[in-house]
């Protein structure tokens, strides 16, 4: 139970497929009380439905790109009783800017991938780091990110330069944090089938590429992402911050 008498909000679930999902499971497991966000009415019934197979878990409506709902989710968490943990699992870009060549993409599907994949962590940061200041153990506040930010993989395209965004703003918070006793880190998951990762032409290639060449020979899981993350949440990583962690079966150490 590492994580008894944490308070955590996870953003990103859709469905149990969800790597936010594992991560909720996890947490909850090892002793946390959780708030869940849905982003619109069309997740709600789901994401209330999952909530319920863990007892005491809060659900909360946020848009991360409609002006003032994560202010307000944040006031309803100071009434909760402060957070010490935040994990970001949100990520979007237009589906025609997922695929074929690069150089094509337009600015507005520059601006879409990067307004939701980014920008939302330094939103969502911002206004939980107050939550967060003086708890005991200070704070944890973990994204999502991909192989895609520093390699370039096909058709990943735009998703690849939003997360190496995301991967800067870690480090960037993780430094602007920091002495408010806020650990700020990101785990680059290998690649694992949810409704995100449908949008990726040529996915299952991915899937099978791993398999056969990661250090490790299996793809992971949400379980595995979960469990790391459990680990950034808790005090056994109190000395961890502005790191990127592979949960990838070592997939990103492999050569030729
Ligand atoms: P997922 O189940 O589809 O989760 C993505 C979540 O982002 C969904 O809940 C989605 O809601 C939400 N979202 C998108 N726009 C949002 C907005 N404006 N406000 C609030 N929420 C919003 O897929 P996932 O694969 O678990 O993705 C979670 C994170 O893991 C993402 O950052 C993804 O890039 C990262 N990741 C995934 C993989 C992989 O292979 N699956 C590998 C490495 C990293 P909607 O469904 O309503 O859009």
């Amino acid at each position: 139970m590492i994580l008894k008498g944490k308070k955590a909000l996870v953003v990103g679930v859709a469905n149990k497929r969800s790597i936010a999902w594992g991560i909720a499971q996890s947490f909850a497991r090892e002793g946390a009380e959780l708030c869940l966000t849905y982003q619109n009415e069309r997740l709600e019934k789901n994401v209330k439905e999952l909530a319920e197979t863990l007892p005491g878990t809060r659900v909360e409506a946020c848009d991360v790109m409609v002006d003032g709902q994560v202010g307000a989710l944040a006031g309803r968490l100071k009434e909760w009783g402060g957070l010490d943990i935040l994990v970001h699992a949100v990520a979007f870009a237009r589906t025609e800017d997922l695929a074929g060549d690069f150089r094509n993409v337009p600015l507005e599907g520059w601006h879409t991938a990067l307004d939701v994949s980014a920008y939302s962590l330094i939103a969502l940061a911002r206004a939980m780091a107050p939550l967060m200041e003086g708890r005991a153990g200070g704070g944890s506040v973990m994204s999502l990110t991909f192989l895609g930010a520093v390699r370039a993989v096909p058709n990943y395209n735009i998703m690849g330069v939003a997360k190496a965004a995301l991967e800067a703003s870690t480090r960037y918070l993780a430094a602007d944090l920091g002495p408010k006793n806020i650990r700020v880190n990101a785990i680059s998951a290998g690649p694992v089938r949810t409704l995100s990762a449908a949008g990726v032409t040529g996915f299952a290639r991915m899937l099978e590429e791993v398999e056969n060449r990661a250090p490790l020979r299996r793809n992971i899981d949400q379980g595995q992402v979960g469990d790391t993350a459990s680990f950034l949440a808790s005090d056994l990583s109190r000395g961890v911050t502005g790191q990127v962690i592979y949960v990838d079966s070592g997939y990103h150490i492999v050569g030729i």
